[in-house]
């Protein structure tokens, strides 16, 4: 389907709106019935109409269909965050006994979930480096029920080849669900790829105005609705018409942004790399990563994040720098208007930090909107106080 399409048209229907461009914010809770037959038939399946707003919304309707179609799958389900996106995905896949193999460093609430929620309900998780597929191989055992991926990682970037682990996964009858919100559907479909669940933030590049907190599921019509009549409807975080609607609109400039950003991201990334305070520039698309082929193989581009290893001895090196960006503001998330900063010390005290440690002074950007001169002028007067 031409992206075009999916984002211009797929799941409008102007004529039942006054021919308005723009679709309506159906605020509503629930939805009236004539017929008893007809109350009746919701009931039995409440993903097939309009019963209540906890299921299924036109507004939201419009959004899963454009969302489904981005990723190549066959339906998507929206939710009122990407970590709830994440728990429902997971929880819908596992029951006492079983086990998950997760890669490592996954998103924060993803960890938490294996760390801290599972256990309590007997279910377990094994942490592999997910750069080898061999590791996977390794880490199944008979009680394996699911696959966590998150490629590329949101702060290293370390990638998994996706078509191969869910070739493996399937061998064994292992669910795989994939975190893609660093590349969103425009830069890699893993559904595709053969990955049973595709998750993004749509906080993120999605929404792309930091003003919605959203997350999506994608995969085949039994998955979701597997899901539906179960977490989506039990947990009770699917998405608001009015966040919907924000993310129909956010949908409408994505691949203008996305390749606006990733654009000013290559400027930046050759200034970084010729910066003496710049140890190492971490980016997927730049020739030295050290996953680079894999990740041409399997991603059709790169966005805007980047990190850097800071070229520092001590901890108030990297703090100056942040403290002095007068545009890049020093902020968690990405995928918005605006540049952002976010250092790993800030969760480091000056008494634990190690120079010696790359991780301990990476320092994550997020390329925005703005021209590459006035963010590298901004970073260049930074570095000059760091
Ligand atoms: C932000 C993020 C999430 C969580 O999404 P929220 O919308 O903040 O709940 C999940 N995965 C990755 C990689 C993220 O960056």
């Amino acid at each position: 389907m031409d992206i075009s399409y999916i984002l211009n048209e797929l799941g409008e229907d102007r004529s039942q709106y006054f021919n308005a461009i723009a679709p309506p914010i159906i605020q509503t809770s629930n939805f009236a019935f004539r017929r008893v037959d007809d109350m009746g038939k919701a009931f039995e399946d409440e993903m097939a109409g309009y019963l209540y707003s906890r299921g299924i919304n036109p507004t939201v309707d419009i959004l899963r269909l454009k969302l489904a179609a981005l990723d190549g799958a066959e339906d998507a389900l929206v939710f009122n965050s990407g970590a709830a996106a994440i728990f429902a995905a997971v929880l819908a896949n596992v029951k006492a006994g079983d086990h998950i193999i997760s890669v490592r460093h996954p998103y924060t609430w993803a960890q938490r979930t294996f760390d801290v929620i599972l256990p309590r309900f007997g279910v377990s998780t094994t942490y592999v480096d997910g750069t080898q597929v061999d590791n996977f191989v390794k880490a199944i055992q008979p009680n394996t029920t699911l696959i966590y991926l998150e490629s590329p990682n949101s702060w290293t970037y370390a990638l998994q080849d996706l078509r191969a682990v869910a070739a493996l996964a399937k061998s064994h009858h292992i669910i795989t669900i994939c975190d893609n919100s660093y590349c969103t559907p425009l830069y890699q479909r893993p559904v595709e790829l053969g990955i049973d669940i595709s998750l993004q933030s749509a906080t993120k590049y999605i929404g792309g105005h930091s003003d919605t907190v959203a997350g999506v599921i994608s995969g085949s019509k039994a998955m979701m609705k597997k899901i539906f009549d179960s977490e989506y409807l039990n947990i009770g975080s699917g998405i608001q018409p009015f966040n919907a609607w924000l993310l129909i609109r956010g949908l409408r400039t994505l691949p203008a942004r996305l390749e606006q950003s990733a654009q000013t991201t290559r400027r930046v990334v050759d200034y970084l790399k010729n910066h003496p305070k710049v140890e190492e520039v971490i980016y997927p698309f730049d020739p030295g990563f050290m996953q680079f082929e894999l990740a041409r193989q399997q991603m059709s581009g790169a966005g805007g994040l980047l990190t850097i290893v800071y070229n520092a001895k001590e901890r108030a090196q990297i703090v100056r720098f942040c403290e002095a960006l007068q545009h890049i503001l020093m902020a968690v998330s990405w995928g918005g208007h605006e540049s952002l900063v976010i250092p790993r010390c800030a969760s480091i005290t000056h008494q634990n930090f190690r120079p010696e440690k790359k991780e301990h002074r990476m320092v994550r950007l997020y390329i925005g909107l703005e021209s590459a001169d006035y963010l590298i002028a901004d970073l260049d007067q930074a570095f000059n106080a760091g």
